[in-house]
Parts: C-alpha cells; structure tokens; sequence
C-alpha cells in the first residue's frame, strides 16, 4: 500500500514530468481512495478499461492517454460524463503520463518498443527529442523490417516503400508522430516508424527516400505503462495488472 500523495510524488520524479509541454496534465487526474494497493494501468482511460478496472478492484489506473485534453470545451457530459462517474462512484484514483512516459530512457513507450525489436537508443531528434534513432549492426530490408514489425506488434502495419535499398538508421516515435517524419528525415533515417500515418506522409517517404512504417498507435504504445507497474510493482511494493483494450487505430 502506497499513499495516493506519496505516489504521484513519486511518479512525478521519476518521470520528470514538470521537464515537458504536454497537451494535457500529467499525473493525477482525478481523484480517489487516498491508499494505493491494487494498481491497474492500460494505453487510454476509455471506458471499457474504467469497467474493467472495477471488476479487478484497482484503487488507481495508470494511463498514457488520460481524460484531458487541450482544446476540449471543458463539458462534463455523454462519454467524459459515463467515465468520471464510474472512476468517482469507485474511488479509483487516475493517473495519466503522456509525453514523460514516451520519453523515459528505460520505462518510456520509445525505449520499451525499441527493446522488443532488439534495438538499442543511439540518439534522439525532432520536438522535444521524443524522437529515437539507432544504426543497425546489419541492415534490413523494408521486407524484413515489416516483418519484424508485424511479428513484434502482432498486428500488420501500414508500409510505404521508398525503394529497395537496405535500410541501416532506424528512426521511431511511438503514437501519432506522423509530424515528425521530417525530423526523421534531416537525422539521417533510413525508415521512420510511429503509429499513424496522414495523407502527406507517403509522398515524402516516396520523395525523399526513406520508408515509412505506420505500426499502429494503441499498439506501439502499449510497453511504456506495462514497463511502468512493473517498476511500481518493484519500488513501491503494488499489485499490478495490464489491461489491453484492443484497438485496431
Ligand atoms: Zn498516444
């Protein structure tokens, strides 16, 4: 059992939370019981993740994407009304990490994914260096990073070919970093992968040479918070449970 105080406390040094321009608030979001023991974390505070939170009697969820947002009319009405309702009748704590969790060298979404492919951070780029490059030792084809991709993520990803010759330096930024592309191009990439992809993206990747590999935003963001609990599981002695909504976006 941890203090909710003590842990957001805990969490906000760990994740250098106050470092970072986020679009929402980073830590707890909305308050709960004031004791911590059975922790559930998952990629969204959605609520079918809300549902299943109380049926496996979390007194705190840890998410990536948590219930506010800049640019929202501030309304607690339909969906946002359903979830707060739920986590307030409970007294589940929430607790959101956005940008600080992708970030993190060790827990965060772009080191996490990383290690799943076998791959190690050589160095950073774009917008507050959330982006990660690394050169591979021997050089895949888009084919072979594709299937990588797909063995890995369990889930078969958007792939724009820029042409066939191997690719050395990897370039990734988990979720929407579709923005970020550019960024990927000027550190030198070979491939870009992240979750999403827009229109303009395929023809910069045709243009300009560089492949890119859209591996889906709910699944190349689902290591960071898993990685996360296992920590608290370790340093501050909590119950943990990763509960994976599927999401084919
Ligand atoms: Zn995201």
């Amino acid at each position: 059992m941890i203090q909710t105080a003590k842990l957001e406390k805990y969490l906000q040094s760990l994740l250098k939370t106050d470092q970072f321009r986020d679009y929402g608030p980073n830590g707890l979001q909305v308050e709960g019981c004031l004791e911590i023991g059975n922790l559930v974390t998952g990629v969204t505070a959605s609520l079918r993740l809300i549902e299943q939170a109380i049926d496996a009697k979390a007194d705190a969820i840890l998410v990536h994407h948590g219930l506010f947002w800049r640019g929202q009319d501030g309304r607690v009405v339909g969906w946002m009304k359903k979830r707060l309702e739920l986590l307030l009748a409970h007294q589940i704590n929430l607790f959101a990490y956005h940008l600080p969790l992708d970030a993190h060298p060790e827990l965060g979404n772009n080191a996490q994914l990383a290690k799943r492919l076998g791959w190690q951070v050589q160095g950073v780029f774009g917008e507050q260096d959330l982006g990660c490059w690394c050169d591979l030792m021997t050089p895949l084809s888009e084919a072979g990073l594709q299937q990588l991709l797909h063995q890995t993520l369990n889930r078969e990803p958007v792939w724009v070919s820029a042409g066939d010759r191997p690719l050395r330096r990897m370039a990734w930024c988990t979720g929407g970093a579709q923005s970020y592309f550019e960024a990927a191009i000027a550190a030198g990439a070979d491939a870009f992968i992240t979750g999403e992809i827009s229109e303009p993206q395929t023809h910069y990747a045709r243009e300009m040479g560089v492949a890119y590999f859209a591996a889906g935003h709910h699944a190349t963001e689902r290591y960071g918070v898993q990685a996360l609990g296992e920590h608290l599981v370790q340093h501050c002695g909590l119950r943990h449970q990763f509960i994976d909504v599927e999401n084919p976006a």
